[in-house]
């Protein structure tokens, strides 16, 4: 049994690597760019920077990469055999095993897939902020929304291994496009895209004046940064723009309490730049939107504990429990 671990969040933009030691330690990190190139075939780009990665990350450490226990977090849905079934912001692995792939370049038998998300609830709940929880929700807000469930100390993968794909739950009949060719989900609404889009319309709406006349007139050029900058110094459009933010993010949230009627929602992902003021928000709001809040205990809505860090930890421990 392996003492040490690599654990890869394959995002949309960046592929972050840890080797984690089994009780948590961080002993090495390394970021890369997730290669977009087209003409290899799929997944193939992508296997060639994790095999940078596990290799690099290994010889610091003095260890054979054939011998250390590999998880990946891959950005979307992931069937339980292994393959990326669908992966909107990743569409030149979509339909690869880049487990199986990974496996092969290390000669390495010891490589294991999971959703990005479903390994952020798994850190959490073994380390973090869902901790000694038996049911809760982890919430990734990035360029989209991803999710794991927690119940009953569980993780749900559901039939086919898809369960969590809560950034599609629509919110807003007929309402704005997303990259899964739907329309009106959820992250189109309560995400970091989501904030981006929002920013974009409430910009050419005229109801971010002052940051329009700040980036030079031009409403295309305020950008969702300036928002969240705007709003930390207390610009009230900025505020006003991330307080609807959290009231989306609630209205999703009312939703899986409805469903699951889990205690706790714990928040990740590249929004939490954002967060100590959309959050508070999203509290506030959710009184109002959770089905008889008042005769429920209380829904609790945190952090998570390692932030970006989330799903390489959790792929660790996907690899902890294959190997
Ligand atoms: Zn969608």
């Amino acid at each position: 049994m392996s003492d040490v671990a690599i654990g890869v969040d394959v995002g949309g933009t960046k592929a972050l690597a840890l080797m984690v030691a089994r009780d948590g330690r961080v002993l090495g990190e390394m970021k890369s760019q997730t290669p977009h190139d087209e003409g290899f075939g799929a997944g193939e780009a992508t296997t060639k920077v994790l095999v940078e990665q596990v290799n690099e990350l290994c010889e610091r450490q003095g260890l054979v990469p054939a011998q250390v226990p590999v998880g990946l977090g891959l950005p979307g849905m992931m069937r339980r055999d292994g393959h990326l079934a669908f992966a909107p912001n990743l569409q030149t692995a979509s339909g690869a095993d880049l487990g199986a792939q990974l496996s092969e370049a290390l000669r390495n038998s010891s490589v294991f897939s999971e959703n990005d998300a479903n390994c952020a609830a798994l850190a959490e709940h073994e380390w973090g902020a869902g901790r000694g929880i038996g049911d809760f929700v982890m919430v990734t807000l990035g360029t989209g929304i991803g999710g794991g469930v927690i119940a009953d100390g569980q993780l749900v993968r559901g039939r086919s291994g898809f369960a969590g794909e809560i950034g599609h739950m629509v919110v807003q009949a007929r309402g704005a496009a997303c990259p899964c060719g739907g329309h009106g989900c959820w992250e189109r609404y309560a995400s970091g895209g989501g904030l981006h889009r929002m920013t974009r319309e409430a910009a050419l709406d005229g109801r971010l004046a002052t940051l329009v006349d700040r980036s030079g007139g031009d409403p295309r050029h305020v950008r969702a940064e300036d928002v969240t900058a705007a709003a930390a110094e207390g610009l009230v459009e900025a505020v006003t723009l991330l307080r609807e933010v959290g009231w989306w993010l609630a209205l999703g949230l009312a939703n899986l309490a409805a469903i699951l009627d889990c205690g706790h929602f714990v928040i990740g992902g590249g929004l939490s730049s954002a967060s100590e003021l959309v959050l508070p928000a999203a509290r506030e709001y959710l009184v109002d939107l959770v089905e008889g809040y008042d005769t429920r205990p209380t829904i609790t809505v945190t952090t998570s504990m390692f932030g970006p860090r989330s799903g390489a930890m959790g792929a660790t421990l996907v690899a902890f429990e294959g190997a």
